[in-house]
């Protein structure tokens, strides 16, 4: 996945004070963008929300046809500082980095690739799967502690789901903890307090939500409502903090990503698809994957490595 290049996605602003707003939804449209071969609605960072605990980056991709030959189509790219989570609701995606991972991912599953200070990876057809491909990419900023760390990745291909409103609500657990609420918690890694949900909703549901954690809701298919406000598909709707439960207003039977955490203590700066701390982080992250130095490895990919102009504070004005 790609990540912001312009300052539409990211500028600093208003809204991230996480107000308590127990019974409003903040619904922020979604940036529509291009990455590899698909359209994709970028429902954050968004101005004014530029992250959910930690979570600073969500893509929700298709749905579109592919072939056995083009699917996502993105090409090897780079990423420092962040985990990318990948979750799909409709076809197959093949994922190689420069671990030398490679892996299809099919709905139900989860993908976690852990950054830590340089990883590349590609996303790509499988060679057999033809249809609908539609999913959800998202990433986690990584605290300071493990951001500097080594890369990893790993393969869920089970994760823990409940029924948590008898017939109206399941939910699969893709990473974090969902623990009071069932004991339910997922088996991949995170490095903070987080939680990311899967729901499939079938009749008005509540969610329950921890009030110090702030949450937001990316619908993928059908139509609910927060207190009156429906977020569409791909949009973000953001309940903000301080309420212990979610209502959720079923409209049409919907597939919902719930994402939440404790408010990421530590601002980030996102540039293309590198998180870091200072603009310093950022050139030196840029320069090595321009100069195609060793930081980033290698990935065993047909399609092109993905490049990228100088971030715009290096640009003289007349570039930008
Ligand atoms: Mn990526």
């Amino acid at each position: 996945m790609r990540g912001p290049v312009t300052a539409v996605d990211t500028p600093a602003g208003r809204g991230d004070s996480g107000r308590p707003a127990p019974s409003w939804l903040e619904v922020s449209d979604s940036h529509e963008a291009t990455v590899g071969a698909m359209r994709v609605r970028r429902a954050l960072p968004r101005r004014g929300r530029r992250t959910v605990g930690a979570w600073c980056f969500a893509d929700h991709m298709g749905p579109a046809d592919v072939t056995e030959d083009s699917g996502l189509d993105v090409g090897p790219h780079p990423h420092i500082g962040l985990q990318t989570v990948t979750w799909l609701v409709d076809g197959q995606v093949l994922h190689r980095d420069s671990l030398g991972s490679e892996q299809v991912i099919k709905p139900g599953q989860l993908n976690l690739m852990t950054s830590g200070h340089a990883v590349s990876h590609a996303e790509e057809a499988t060679g057999h799967y033809r249809g609908t491909l539609e999913g959800i990419q998202m990433w986690i900023a990584l605290p300071e502690a493990t951001r500097h760390g080594a890369p990893a990745f790993e393969h869920h291909a089970e994760l823990p789901r409940a029924d948590l409103g008898g017939t109206a609500l399941a939910s699969t657990v893709l990473i974090g903890d969902f623990g009071d609420f069932g004991g339910l918690a997922g088996p991949a890694r995170h490095d903070s307090p987080l939680v990311g949900v899967g729901l499939d909703l079938h009749a008005p549901a509540t969610v329950p939500l921890r009030p110090d954690w702030e949450y937001a809701l990316v619908v993928l298919r059908g139509a609910v409502a927060v207190h009156g406000q429906p977020p569409h598909p791909g949009r973000l709707g953001y309940p903000g903090r301080g309420s212990g439960e979610l209502p959720l207003d079923v409209r049409e039977p919907a597939r919902v990503t719930l994402l939440g955490g404790e408010p990421f203590p530590e601002p980030v700066i996102m540039w293309w698809n590198f998180v870091g701390r200072t603009r310093e982080e950022i050139d030196a992250a840029y320069a090595s994957w321009s100069r195609r130095d060793d930081r980033f490895g290698r990935v065993r990919s047909r399609l092109p490595l993905i490049p990228v102009r100088a971030p715009h504070w290096q640009q003289a004005p007349g570039e930008r």
